[in-house]
């Protein structure tokens, strides 16, 4: 069958991210065939309702015919143009225009990437380019918050703040600090007003102890996904960048997830009218069907950097892939789609997905249930009262990954017994409700966490 010598070629050479390694061995992987709108198939024939997007990115859905031929158009046109040698192409000249155009406050200048990663890795070395060229040479700290992920390069992992990118891997590093999450349900801080105070105080103590003229910036992501999909109280983040306006740093937003239409609008900044002096995509940039990420800078930010080499000097930061015309022209086509329609539905069918998401918390394990958009969390408790956690032998996660497949429905099961959810943008209220049905059924083979 060809899934079983597919199994064993994977056993033997595929190392796979972000896996249990000995654990997978095990298991075996689990192939996927195909996909269209919100569905899956795997490679045994199974249907599923993806109700993660992939790795939350697939937003446009699966199964677009016209990105697939903007693909081809371009391969067949010119497959490769690079960005150095003062060369472009068409599509990333015209997907940079689009970027800019569609960005908040004053993020004009948006350099290509390959993912979130090195986005995030991007920013690090143009925030140390930009302080150096100021002449504010002292400016290395960088700050972020606990429960945050911001990618899984050697810089970028230290800014992640999940034990297991850091452990074995020296990291964080000396420079990259942590505060408190603004986290509503496991939060001393009972008000949104309380837990936005908390956050404000904690980035300023964190200053003070590093001195205000050693730190270079703040990253956060607007809603914390890999950290337990964490939504802070509205008005957390423009107080946050309030703060660090005031304390001379700069303010770095994460949209890797919350970007093109996750939680509704196009951009998260959008609910707050923020103004990042960065902000970094990736994910649904091209819906996934071509890698790709992209670094917006603020003007103020991008003129530093253009005066500081001599003349000549080239700004030595790039990628072989950096702009690729094919990615582009991929993002362009998935653009089209979110602005056709798209954000419309990730508004209206977001609201009713949150609304719908909300009737589970009748369910015996439940214990909260928090949403923004298209962008949610379910944690599993023991008990609602005290908040407790299900005992880890119970392995909540591998048994709701397990019983989801079985009800067709893929979320991602968290290791601390959190489901996150991010279905693609395009679903329909019908998908929701199927959805909702699906989890709940899920949820009823866990009963017994309750101990
Ligand atoms: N930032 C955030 C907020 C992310 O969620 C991710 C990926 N999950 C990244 C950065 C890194 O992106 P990538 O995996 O494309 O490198």
């Amino acid at each position: 069958m060809l899934s079983n010598s597919l199994i064993e070629k994977d056993r033997a050479h595929y190392f796979h991210p972000v896996v249990p390694i000995r654990a997978h061995e095990e298991r075996g992987v689990t192939i996927m065939q195909s996909g269209k709108g919100v569905f899956l198939k795997d490679a045994e024939g199974n249907e599923l309702l993806d109700g993660f997007a992939g790795l939350w990115c697939v937003n446009a859905g699966y199964g677009h015919e016209s990105v697939v031929e903007a693909a081809a158009e371009q391969m067949r046109r010119l497959p490769y143009a690079t960005g150095y040698f003062h060369f472009g192409s068409e599509p990333a000249i015209e997907l940079a225009a689009k970027l800019a155009d569609l960005s908040p406050g004053d993020l004009d200048h948006v350099f290509f990437t390959l993912g979130g990663s090195d986005a995030v890795d991007t920013v690090i070395r143009m925030v140390r380019y930009y302080f150096n060229a100021r002449g504010e040479t002292s400016k290395k700290h960088f700050i972020a918050l606990e429960k945050g992920y911001h990618g899984s390069s050697s810089n970028g992992a230290g800014l992640t703040a999940l034990p297991v990118f850091h452990d074995k891997f020296d990291l964080p590093m000396q420079w990259q600090h942590h505060i408190a999450s603004p986290f509503p349900y496991r939060n001393d801080a009972t008000t949104d007003e309380e837990i936005i105070a908390q956050g404000v105080a904690n980035l300023r103590a964190k200053v003070a102890e590093l001195g205000a003229e050693n730190v270079a910036a703040f990253i956060m992501e607007l809603v914390q996904g890999s950290g337990g999909v964490i939504v802070p109280p509205e008005g957390y983040a423009k107080a946050m960048q309030d703060t660090c306006r005031e304390l001379g740093i700069l303010f770095i937003v994460d949209e890797v997830i919350t970007g093109f239409g996750r939680t509704g609008p196009m951009f998260g900044c959008e609910h707050e009218d923020l103004t990042p002096d960065f902000l970094t995509t990736a994910k649904g940039l091209t819906s996934g069907y071509a890698p790709m990420g992209a670094v917006f800078v603020s003007d103020r930010i991008y003129q530093t950097i253009a005066d500081a080499a001599p003349e000549g000097v080239p700004f030595g930061h790039g990628f072989t892939y950096s702009g690729h015309p094919v990615s582009a022209a991929v993002a362009l086509e998935v653009i089209k789609l979110y602005e056709g329609g798209m954000i419309e539905n990730a508004k209206t069918v977001g609201a009713y997905f949150e609304a719908q998401l909300k009737t589970l918390l009748d369910h015996p394990v439940v214990g909260d249930v928090r949403a923004k958009g298209l962008l949610a969390g379910i944690e599993i408790v023991s008990s609602k009262d005290t908040k407790a956690k299900p005992a880890k032998d119970k392995d909540v996660a591998g048994r709701l990954a397990k019983a989801g497949y079985e009800n067709g429905v893929i979320f991602r099961a968290f290791a601390d017994d959190v489901i996150g959810l991010a279905p693609p943008i395009c679903i329909t209220e019908a998908e929701v409700d199927l959805l909702i049905a699906r989890l709940r059924a899920t949820l009823d083979t866990i009963l017994d966490v309750e101990g």
